[in-house]
């Protein structure tokens, strides 16, 4: 095993590849399963430049991974952004992520 994604997009939560399970876009280190909006926004994300982000009046919080290039991501002035490639991650996005997934706690 490589730590290379197959699909090219890496988990934003853990940096880990992630693989296709039942066509579901999944992270292979916890398993977690993203919604086909969630995959299709990575996909996006992915796939094009760096986008121009509107900056938001609250702090993120949490750690992100570029699903690019797996570099941990930094949050100034109400962004997140890869310092490798220069993308910022979409707000719908991290809002999806943060609303609708509990990465890794597997705890009952
Ligand atoms: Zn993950
Ligand atoms: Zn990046």
């Amino acid at each position: 095993m490589t730590r290379e994604s197959v699909n090219g997009i890496f988990c934003p939560c853990c940096g880990s590849p992630t693989e296709l399970s039942d066509s579901w876009l999944t992270c292979s280190a916890t398993g977690t399963q993203f919604s086909t909006s969630v995959a299709s926004e990575l996909h996006r994300y992915v796939e094009t430049p760096p986008q121009a982000v509107p900056a938001v009046s609250f702090r993120w919080g949490g750690s992100w991974f570029c699903s690019a290039d797996a570099t941990a991501m930094v949050e100034t002035d109400g962004r997140v952004s890869c310092l490798a490639c220069g993308r910022t991650m979409p707000n719908m996005l991290l809002y999806s992520i943060i609303k609708f997934h509990v990465h890794g706690a597997s705890t009952p």
